[in-house]
């Protein structure tokens, strides 16, 4: 039976106060803190942990979001255990401290407290920046140049503001409340937004020049790549962007079936064909062409993933997709894969002739990455590298036009949310740094 995807309740429950006390007491607030340099916003953590000690819960989430605006995102969807808690030095002596936790605790409370934490926006230097793209790096830019004296205008294509945030991550993994409270607290500093545009079309680069003094590119990997397999199917064949979309936007409920094959190694992948598992579809099968090593992913995802009952085949990919009357999809034919390794020792996945084997199917979904929207890139004629990725000057974030700067995804891989904020964060300060002199 067909089934409308639609959204999930955040399963995972935040630390209760006496816990995080103990918790907290239990760090040994390290004055070389191997964590701090391991957390990729340099976030003051034994600083924060230290004034939760002393019950100053509001000064202790002060101090986060000097360097991460956005804790209550990131310490749900970040991996802290492969980041800040991996060097803890209390890791050896009973676990690492639960860094995430805590920043969780006071993000929370800062979404329950009367009058939310807003630090002070600065008189004004002047100058106005455009930042075009409303995810976690267009975000966190806005927060530093706002705080920094600039104004700013956020422009953002689709309706809802927050990109991957809103729109790329389950919400199983987390509240929409989190979200919309973190990103409401952006513009409640006083940040512009403008949804429902796109830039290049609905007001061109001329109009930009004339408007504002620079311009931000945080505009990510806005689009899904597809595997060219044969199939006269369109109906029943979606990226796992398309499906996570779906799970979060009312507007774009997608049917899916009962045999449900994802395409793909990465955490979207992960991600949807754990989804797919929530909503009860009774059989997932996720197909990855090499082995469990070669995964990009965090952990705490994959064991999610392999949890919800999902069949994770390695060393396979998809050949055919077969259909039956009405072209509906029957099932799909899978070779298997060896493995080889180049001189440059990369590993690489080739198909086996002969290996075929078919799978029973009904819905198929690619989630085999993204790369980089071109219709900006081209039309602003600006250069990019060979993974189609905006070519910058790396110690000012410019690229070969001088308005227009650009980061995160759009520039260099960038793994996760929180790195996506570091970047976010970095741009903005060297733009100030050049518009101010
Ligand atoms: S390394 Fe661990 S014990 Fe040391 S300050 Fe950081 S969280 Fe605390």
């Amino acid at each position: 039976m067909p089934k409308v995807i639609k959204g999930f309740t955040e399963e995972t429950r935040t630390i209760s106060f006496p816990e995080a006390i103990e918790e907290a007491g239990r760090c040994y607030l390290c004055h070389d803190a191997p964590c701090c340099k391991a957390s990729p916003t340099g976030t003051d953590i034994p600083g924060f942990i230290s004034r939760m000690r002393s019950r100053n819960f509001r000064g202790a989430l002060r101090l986060v979001r000097e360097s991460n605006f956005f804790p209550g995102i990131t310490s749900r969807v970040s991996p802290y255990d492969e980041q800040c808690e991996e060097v803890c030095l209390r890791r050896k002596y009973g676990g690492p401290i639960r860094i995430s936790e805590l920043e969780r605790l006071l993000a929370d409370c800062d979404i329950k407290a009367k009058r939310p934490y807003l630090p002070a926006v600065p008189e004004s230097v002047g100058k106005t920046v455009a930042i075009v793209g409303s995810g976690p790096t267009g975000l966190a830019a806005a927060v530093e140049l706002v705080l920094s004296g600039c104004k700013v205008i956020i422009y953002e294509s689709s309706r809802i503001p927050g990109g991957v945030l809103t729109k790329g991550v389950p919400s199983y993994l987390i509240n929409d409340r989190v979200i919309d409270h973190e990103v409401g607290s952006v513009l409640n500093l006083g940040v512009d937004l403008v949804t429902g545009i796109n830039v290049g079309e609905n007001i061109n680069l001329v109009s930009l020049k004339n408007s504002y003094d620079a311009m931000l590119l945080a505009i990510g990997m806005g689009r899904a790549r597809r595997l060219d397999v044969a199939s006269s199917n369109k109906s029943e064949i979606f990226t796992g962007i398309e499906i996570l979309e779906s799970l979060k936007l009312k507007e774009k409920r997608l049917r899916v079936g009962d045999k449900v094959v994802v395409v793909g190694g990465g955490n979207v992948s992960l991600d949807v064909a754990s989804s797919m598992r929530k909503l009860d579809v009774e059989s997932v099968t996720l197909l990855y062409r090499k082995d469990r090593q070669h995964m990009p992913v965090f952990q705490n995802r994959y064991d999610i993933c392999r949890d919800s009952g999902v069949k994770i085949l390695f060393r396979a990919v998809l050949k055919q997709i077969t259909t039956g009357p009405q072209e509906a999809i029957k099932e799909v034919v899978c070779l298997k894969t060896e493995l080889k390794e180049s001189e440059d020792g990369k590993v690489g996945a080739v198909p086996v002739e002969g290996s075929e084997f078919v799978l029973p199917a009904d819905t198929v979904i690619f989630s085999i990455g993204q790369e980089v929207d071109r219709m900006l890139v081209d039309l602003f004629s600006l250069e990019t590298g060979e993974d189609g990725k905006i070519k910058v000057d790396p110690e000012t974030n410019r690229t070969n036009d001088p308005f227009i700067f650009a980061a995160g995804s759009c520039v260099e891989r960038t793994d996760t949310i929180i790195e996506a904020v570091a970047k976010g964060r970095e741009a903005a300060r060297r733009i100030v740094k050049q518009l101010l002199g």
